[in-house]
């Protein structure tokens, strides 16, 4: 399962919505990813890339692995942490650790008691184990909230999780007691019911995440600027733009997204609770409703609510 799980995790392509996120990590957007994937297919993209173990204090990547990922490995004995090798995992015994063998025999050679050899495995949590990052995360949270965003998009997660859902609640709560806070859900999946996420959403899309990264239409965070030599040999530097696309010239705001990948994209005016717009469908493409009463038909209406969410 692990190779398979592995392989998979290695040759998988960023999506639209890791694009997405991408770019609005790269423009300074995006304040934190708290992503429940193991395969660290966002954290392998530079704007999004983590740390681990995960520090206890500040500066805090950009990326909040809150499951661990299949692409790190680590000893149960000394806890060393290193990068994953699916071929030590091809049998049924878990393999040992190597730094663990070199101490061991050192310690042999010079007389001393052997202090035995730990075993490696996948650095990330199973079947709701422990995470070892688990203090540094509540720190990063706390961090989080204290910088009170004013949005925050959780997408492509069912929040069965309960540690994932608990955060979720703590930061919708937040943001929608800021004057223009938004809160955004995006999945397949319908919004969890309970007590706990009452009138937590200004905006429920009900669609794939990477069909309204596909609407947003944001420039790709590595293909800004795409250098080629001239016949000449000099540097030239062309921009690669979507007109679409406008740079915000106020005070950006900070996104906040959780679980998984979400995204959104373009500038904004206008306030809070007002968002969705209501909007008759000639397109057949209704992916999104609002919450209550209100409809509201993609793309143009998400857009204009991602806008509003991004200042
Ligand atoms: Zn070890």
């Amino acid at each position: 399962m692990l190779q398979t799980l592995s392989a998979s995790a290695m040759s998988a392509k960023p999506t639209a919505f890791h694009h997405l996120l991408a770019t609005l990590a790269h423009d300074g957007r995006l304040l934190r990813l708290y992503s429940q994937n193991i395969d660290g297919i966002d954290t392998a993209m530079e704007p999004l890339r983590t740390e681990v173990p995960l520090p206890k204090k500040a500066p805090w990547p950009k990326t909040i692995q809150l499951h661990g990922c299949i692409r790190k490995m680590v000893c149960l004995k000394c806890y060393r942490v290193s990068n994953f090798r699916v071929e030590l995992f091809n049998g049924p015994i878990q393999p040992s650790c190597a730094d663990c063998e070199d101490n061991n025999n050192f310690r042999i050679k010079a007389g001393k008691r052997s202090h035995g050899v730990g075993n490696l495995r996948p650095r990330m949590v199973l079947y709701n184990g422990q995470n070892p990052d688990d203090e540094a995360i509540g720190s990063v949270i706390t961090s989080d909230l204290r910088a009170r965003p004013d949005a925050i998009i959780v997408a492509g997660t069912t929040l069965r999780v309960p540690g994932a859902r608990r955060i979720v609640k703590e930061m919708c709560r937040l943001v929608r007691d800021q004057v223009d806070g938004v809160t955004i859900w995006i999945s397949k999946e319908a919004a969890p019911k309970g007590k706990d996420l009452e009138n937590c959403w200004d905006l429920v899309v009900r669609g794939s995440c990477d069909e309204v990264a596909q609407y947003a239409a944001m420039r790709r965070w590595d293909q800004e600027l795409e250098h080629s030599k001239t016949k000449h040999g000099n540097a030239k530097v062309r921009s690669v733009s979507f007109e679409s696309v406008k740079v915000p010239k106020r005070k950006q705001r900070q996104l906040l997204l959780s679980p998984v990948s979400p995204k959104i994209p373009q500038k904004v005016t206008g306030s809070k609770r007002r968002i969705p717009r209501v909007s008759t469908g000639s397109d057949t493409h209704k992916v999104g409703k609002a919450v209550g009463k209100r409809q509201v038909q993609i793309p143009q209406s998400i857009i204009d609510i991602v806008n509003k969410a991004l200042g």
